[in-house]
């Protein structure tokens, strides 16, 4: 299994000065979109910070899903930062759904803009965060040796970042390259001429089979679930579009603040069954030609919950199915059957269907032929081995508590966070557990409810709140309370209902092998979540406990002595 290169992009010079200062006020890790922003906000609040990331640059899952044709599927300024009208106004996306490289140079660009670099290590991933009672910090260590001390650790850690490949025997032995789409390798990989295998698809592997179908030899898709795939409709973004933009930056950062999505997309205020059947399918038409997230975020507000128009709907693509994929039995394969559209998160495509209708492509239905084993030169299923010069394992993650639970969290009297967090996660408001004093994970599990940049911005800047409202009460632990936790919790666990998505997806956690079913969503909504952080902020955080500790001087003493041109 390759790795990306493990070599700092940022030389020696910048390591030690982000080492320089031992300790700090605010210690993020993770370099995605929620650390980047966390960062902002810590320094911008007057914190002494610093940013531990295990990958050698930065942008999270954008660093590491480096996979050909790897893109948004939410617009790509709605996914943006929206913090700075001018670094809005500075960048210009090129396409309605950006790809990886392009989204990796804008991460590079707003780190960069903001002078953000030189409070971030690369290579450096976290593998103990440590919480001291008596001075009322954490100690946090890294792969690389390096050892760090903290007042407050915010876990940026993100939700799809831990991948997760089947243990399926004998893959050690392959003897080929074997990738998984969330370590994708830096150079680039050469599928020309090759025989490749792909092991999934999810959102990750529908984006790849169209962009090395005519480069490699031949194809062969493993496909454990079909999904409800449409048109992602990706479109270069027009000069008369971005000045567009450029005008209605307010109108827009508005509407995303209060989308209970984080699109701009409109739900339609109809039921299907107000509509006649034939304006039904000019309805459908029309959705299936709009950009990616349309399809569920502008449909029908009936479209998940009235069976009558779900399975129209997915009677309706079937047929496009049908008509795009000139193989019958293959059609049927791809076909989902056994949950309707909104019962795991839909993937978006670009000629997915259309690929299938090349000779060199092929598609195996796990269900009908199972694997049996990896071979040191291919894949044996129930029919025989194929043989194969690459692996694509397009199957998934831990999500949600995947990379926070590997984080060697030690809690009070040394509870660990994958303990407490045995049987599902718990949390408030999706950003802090009952026994983790000064520990928050803004965009972790029970928080995301749509456009993840939108509610996990929501959240960094509600914890920044905390963190300033403990500084000008003089207080340095701070600890949600049991009762807080708990509520958040029932209501995450509670609402379960009000969102499509089946408890046997991977949002429940139910694609681990024995990981408990547990929502990791929050199914509450992020109008919920709004509302809870507001009446919080307002009412001066009683969530929360706040108080002093008597040991030594508080980190925020020590950065306002050290370096008072930053505070
Ligand atoms: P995924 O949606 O979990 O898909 C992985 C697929 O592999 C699933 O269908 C899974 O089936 C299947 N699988 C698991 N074990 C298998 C096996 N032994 N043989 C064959 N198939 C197997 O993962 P993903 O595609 O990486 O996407 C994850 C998430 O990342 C997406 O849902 C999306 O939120 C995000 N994403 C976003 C974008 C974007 O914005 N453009 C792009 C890619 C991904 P089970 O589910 O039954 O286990």
């Amino acid at each position: 299994m390759s790795e990306s290169t493990k070599a700092p992009e940022t030389g020696p010079a910048d390591q030690d000065r982000n080492q320089g200062q031992d300790q700090v006020d605010v210690l993020v890790v993770g370099a995605g979109v929620t650390g980047i922003y966390q960062l902002y906000r810590a320094r911008e609040a007057g914190f002494s910070a610093r940013l531990l990331e295990a990958g050698t640059g930065v942008g999270g899952t954008w660093y590491w899903n480096r996979y050909p044709e790897a893109r948004f599927d939410s617009e790509s300024y709605t996914y943006g930062y929206l913090f700075s009208k001018e670094l809005w106004e500075e960048w210009e996306w090129s396409e309605r759904f950006a790809g990886q490289p392009e989204i990796e140079r804008y991460f590079n660009y707003v780190v960069d803009r903001f002078d953000l670099r030189r409070d971030m290590r690369f290579g450096a991933k976290v593998t103990s965060v440590v919480w001291d009672e008596p001075s009322g910090m954490w100690t946090v260590r890294a792969e690389d040796g390096s050892v760090h001390r903290a007042r407050v650790v915010v876990a940026a850690t993100g939700i799809l970042s831990v991948p997760f490949i089947p243990d399926i025997p004998g893959r050690a032995d392959f003897r080929g390259e074997q990738h998984h789409t969330g370590r994708w390798p830096k150079t680039p990989v050469d599928f020309a001429g090759k025989r490749v295998a792909q092991i999934g698809t999810g959102s990750s592997g529908v984006q790849i089979v169209p962009a090395i179908a005519d480069e490699v030899a031949q194809l062969t898709v493993y496909q454990k679930v079909a999904d409800w795939l449409t048109p992602l409709n990706n479109a270069p973004i027009t000069p008369e579009e971005q000045a567009e933009l450029k005008k209605n930056f307010d109108s827009i950062r508005e509407t995303l603040h209060t989308s209970p999505s984080g699109f701009l997309h409109q739900i339609t205020m109809r039921s299907g069954l107000e509509d006649t059947p034939e304006q039904r399918q000019e309805f459908y038409e029309t959705r299936w030609n709009g950009p990616g997230f349309t399809k569920l975020s502008e449909h029908y507000y009936d479209m998940t919950t009235n069976p009558v128009v779900n399975q129209e709907w997915c009677e309706f693509i079937a047929e496009k199915i049908r008509g795009i994929v000139k193989d019958p039995a293959t059609a049927e394969k791809l076909i989902p059957k056994g949950h309707g559209y909104g019962g795991r998160r839909p993937p978006f495509g670009t000629r997915y269907y259309e690929t299938y209708n090349k000779p060199n492509v092929t598609l195996v239905d796990i269900n009908e032929t199972p694997i049996v084993r990896i071979t040191e030169t291919g894949i044996e299923t129930s029919e025989g081995v194929e043989e194969y010069d690459i692996i694509i394992w397009a199957t998934g993650y831990d999500f949600g508590t995947g990379a926070l639970n590997r984080l060697g969290v030690r809690g009070r009297q040394g509870l660990p966070l994958e303990e407490s967090w045995a049987d599902g996660p718990h949390t408030y408001l999706g950003v802090a557990a009952a026994g983790f004093p000064n520990f928050f994970f803004p965009g972790g599990p029970h928080g995301a409810t749509g456009n993840n940049p939108r509610y996990s911005g929501d959240q960094v800047d509600y914890v920044t709140d905390v963190l300033v409202h403990a500084r000008e009460h003089g207080h340095d632990v701070i600890e949600v309370t049991k009762a807080a936790d708990d509520e958040w919790t029932a209501l995450v666990n509670d609402n379960s209902g009000q969102i499509s998505f089946l408890k046997s997806s991977y949002f429940y956690g139910a694609n681990i092998p024995g990981k408990a079913v547990k929502q990791l969503l929050n199914p509450a909504g992020r109008w919920k979540l709004q509302e809870l952080i507001n009446e919080s902020v307002a009412g001066g955080f009683p969530a929360f406990s706040f108080a002093k500790t008597t040991e030594g001087t508080t980190a925020a003493e020590t950065a306002e002595a050290a370096e008072p041109a930053d505070a």
